[in-house]
């Protein structure tokens, strides 16, 4: 059978792929560009709306965040705030709600207090928030268990409605930009139900097997398959200094609207994973949602039984600089007990009474019948291993062979706000190797104003 010729395949139809998906299509002469995803749609894993925070991580109440990285988050940020506005995605698939990153106790508002002043001017919307005022935005961020205020500090600093966007179904946000890529260039396609299981190189040219046995072909490759990025490329010889391990994020659902907006809280350093927040989740009649929790789990995808567990153990790639990684993490008591309540939090019977206990940090009179584990709910960040570094890799990795013409992106949180951002930067480098032209005025004067 003939291979079916591109000259850009993307490999993966997350919001990652869609993104580049739609700026290849949009702002370059790309002849044609493919999309090719195993399901039977888009965004069906980790970029579904029910499976992330539907956050746009711009850095401001993201606690872990120093200013030199919120410097470079933010401009990846405004590029989503930017591309919903410029398809009128307002309160369709972007929405302005509430935010703020609480301080609980007098340590942390010290902390928060200091923050504030020194993120202010990158964040010119930024506010602050005491205890009266906090009562009267997000009044069960206040109340105490048996009713009057909680007796401790607390202090915030984040946004109120109309002050900048906050919040994303990124599963609806990779439909638009595929359909906005379809109005531009009608010839780019997107191809569903194509598990890719083999990419080679012969020449010049990349040749991209699927497991029904189509044969695509292309002069270059992105590899935006989520965790599978790594799969393909230990498959294709490289990034062995890399291994994966998924860590699946589960969520509590209330049937009540106990928060106006999102609160986050304070994060602990030592902690690999975002702290516990609370927020309404935009699909499920703005119910408070808490989450998410961080368990590893032996295999790639979540809700499709035990079908990536093979793949994990590949990626996994377990080996002595593996092993010294975990134990490592395990020596630490602090990262040892988040990870064993962690696990507990997914035991039935235990779960609810140990994650309430968290969670009435943000709502001090939550009470177990106030919360229910959302089944189905919360995908799986695939956080890398740097074999090399020997340690955990807190943000996203690719791996770029020099003048290959191939690119792998493995994309845990915040994968989805940088989407456009990692989009721009492969881009470039697909430009680069295929000269093509990039309408970068144009890109600019679309995606890249400040908000
Ligand atoms: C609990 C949780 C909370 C999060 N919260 C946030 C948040 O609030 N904000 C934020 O910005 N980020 C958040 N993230 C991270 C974010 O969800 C991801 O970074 C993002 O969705 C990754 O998008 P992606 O397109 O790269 O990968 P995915 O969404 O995983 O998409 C990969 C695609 O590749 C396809 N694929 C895989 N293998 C193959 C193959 N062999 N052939 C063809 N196709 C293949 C898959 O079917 C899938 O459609 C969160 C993640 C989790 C788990």
């Amino acid at each position: 059978m003939m291979a079916q010729h591109f000259e850009i395949a993307i490999i993966g139809g997350g919001i990652s792929g869609a993104a580049l998906f739609y700026e290849l299509s949009k702002y370059t002469n790309a002849k044609k560009v493919a999309l090719i995803e195993k399901y039977h749609a888009l965004s069906t894993l980790n970029s579904k709306g029910t499976s992330n925070s539907q956050t746009i991580h711009c850095g401001d109440i993201e606690t872990n965040y120093t200013y030199e990285k919120a410097s470079k988050v933010k401009p990846n940020a405004d590029m989503i705030i930017n591309y919903g506005k410029l398809v009128n995605a307002q309160d369709k698939f972007m929405f302005s709600h509430q935010k703020m990153a609480l301080a609980v106790g007098e340590t942390e508002c010290e902390f928060m207090e200091k923050r504030y002043e020194e993120f202010k001017n990158l964040y010119p919307y930024i506010r602050k928030f005491d205890k009266e005022e906090i009562k009267k935005i997000e009044p069960k961020v206040v109340e105490a268990l048996g009713g009057g205020d909680r007796p401790e500090k607390i202090f915030a600093m984040g946004s109120l409605v109309g002050d900048t966007y906050t919040t994303v179904d990124y599963g609806k946000m990779s439909i638009s930009l595929v359909e906005e890529a379809k109005k531009v260039r009608p010839d780019n396609e997107v191809f569903f139900n194509e598990e890719i299981t083999s990419i080679y190189k012969k020449g010049d040219v990349f040749y991209i097997r699927s497991i029904s046995g189509n044969e695509f072909s292309a002069n270059f490759v992105v590899v935006d398959a989520g965790a599978h990025s790594l799969f393909l490329a230990h498959k294709m010889g490289y990034g062995h200094d890399y291994a994966c391990l998924p860590v699946a994020g589960s969520f509590y659902l209330t049937k009540k609207h106990l928060l106006n907006g999102k609160v986050y809280m304070v994060q602990n350093p030592k902690l690999p994973f975002a702290a516990l927040h609370g927020d309404p989740d935009i699909l499920c009649d703005m119910n408070t949602r808490f989450g998410p929790t961080a368990l590893a789990l032996p295999k790639l995808e979540r809700y499709h039984g035990l079908k990536s567990l093979p793949e994990f153990f590949k990626t996994l790639r377990l080996d002595s600089a593996v092993m010294k990684i975990l134990f490592d993490l395990m020596k630490d008591s602090t990262i040892r007990n988040y990870i064993l309540r962690n696990f507990l939090f997914e035991v039935p019977g235990l779960n609810k009474g140990l994650f309430v206990k968290d969670a009435r940090k943000i709502v001090p009179s939550l009470t177990t019948d106030d919360i229910t584990y959302a089944k189905g709910f919360g995908g799986v960040r695939p956080q890398v291993l740097n074999k090399t570094e020997k340690k955990l890799m807190l943000g996203e990795a690719s791996i770029v062979p020099e003048n290959q013409g191939i690119i792998f992106n493995m994309t845990p949180s915040p994968g989805a706000t940088s989407c456009m951002g990692n989009a721009l930067r492969d881009l470039k480098l697909a430009v680069n190797y295929l000269k093509l032209e990039f309408n970068e005025e144009l890109f600019n004067k679309e995606l890249r104003a400040d908000v």
